[in-house]
């Protein structure tokens, strides 16, 4: 992919991500989020040729690294903001964030999802949530659920909790990488992210490159769902006419302007994949771990089957995945993996 705009070397990095790393070593995540393992995967190291990590956002609380987000931005509101509700849209993680996080600091969110929202994660919402929860589905995807949680808010007055795009969310976010540096003291070439709205990219990406600027921070999405690869070409933040909702966890028809904004400077690639690889990937970090992650979840593992393969043993360093989600309807599964059984193997194993 022709991405000029990348790593703008006019970029001054200090400026830009000093201000995310004060906020990120901050973000007070750890009353409900915990730190997961950031775990070495021989399996597919061996399959790869090269030295994969795993950080394991599937195993929070809420099974996605959305409650690092949705808390740290929840904590950051006044009492009286808190008492007079929040709402929030969401594909369905994120809700699953703000639900907790609503009940736990005793305040009542009015949350909106798509009705295409995975039934795993309506039933997990409601049930994190309890009475602290009201649900309304609305709209196909993200983006028409969004524009009504701005009405919702409007009407009746409620504090609105982004789903990316808000500084707060994104230092949320970006605690994951944090953790990634702590965990691994010894050389990274780079971190695969997922990116739907750009907030867990925008974060992690912050954090890297104030830090540990070489590290290269590489974006994945599907070709059905690339708004941030398609902005980012343009120059501009675009709207995607139709979006594919395979990654329902990625499916954004625009990405966030703070998160864009972010994004276009720190990001060293974006990796396109396709939906069977997405489903190889799933496939292959069950072979792992025994766990089951999310289509969006096994993202950033495809992203970086397909970066190995064109990168052939050019890198030194481990490379790390974000595993960033579990929630996926058990339904789902044989047809995920049908298709991951007709993909064949991406290196022989
Ligand atoms: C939200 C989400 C993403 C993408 O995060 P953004 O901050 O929207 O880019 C990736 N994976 C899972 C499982 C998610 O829930």
């Amino acid at each position: 992919m022709a991405t000029p705009s990348f790593n703008d070397p006019a970029t001054d990095l200090a400026t830009l991500c000093q201000p995310y790393l004060a906020r990120i070593l901050a973000a007070p995540v750890y009353d409900l989020a915990r730190e997961t393992a950031l775990q070495p995967a021989p399996r597919l190291s061996r399959q790869l040729g090269c030295d994969v990590w795993l950080k394991r956002e599937d195993q929070q609380p809420v099974f996605s690294f959305k409650l690092r987000g949705a808390y740290a931005k929840m904590r950051s509101l006044s009492a009286a903001q808190l008492r007079g509700g929040v709402v929030t849209a969401s594909a369905g993680n994120h809700a699953q964030g703000v639900a907790l996080a609503a009940s736990h600091l005793g305040a009542r969110a009015v949350i909106v999802v798509p009705a295409t929202t995975p039934q795993v994660k309506q039933d997990a919402i409601l049930a994190l949530g309890g009475t602290a929860v009201s649900l309304i589905r609305h709209g196909a995807c993200y983006s028409d659920a969004d524009a009504h949680a701005t009405q919702v808010a409007q009407d009746r007055g409620l504090t609105s909790v982004p789903a990316f795009d808000d500084p707060d969310v994104i230092a949320g976010q970006g605690t994951v990488g944090l953790e990634i540096l702590r965990q691994h003291a010894g050389p990274l070439h780079a971190v695969f992210v997922p990116i739907g709205g750009g907030s867990l990219a925008a974060g992690v990406a912050a954090c890297i490159k104030a830090v540990r600027p070489r590290i290269r921070v590489i974006g994945v999405q599907t070709h059905e769902s690339c708004a941030m690869a398609r902005s980012i070409e343009a120059g501009e933040r675009i709207e995607l006419e139709h979006v594919g909702l395979f990654c329902d966890g990625t499916a954004v028809r625009r990405v966030g302007a703070e998160t864009f904004r972010l994004c276009r400077r720190l990001l060293d690639d974006i990796v396109l994949v396709d939906n069977d690889a997405v489903c190889a990937a799933i496939r292959d970090i069950f072979l792992e771990t025994r766990s089951i992650v999310e289509p969006a979840g096994a993202l950033a593992l495809a992203g970086l089957a397909q970066y190995t393969a064109r990168h052939d043993h050019d890198h030194a360093g481990a490379l790390v995945v974000v595993t960033s989600g579990a929630n996926v309807n058990f339904e789902g599964l044989g047809d995920i993996a049908r298709r991951a059984a007709a993909c064949r193997d991406l290196q022989p194993a």
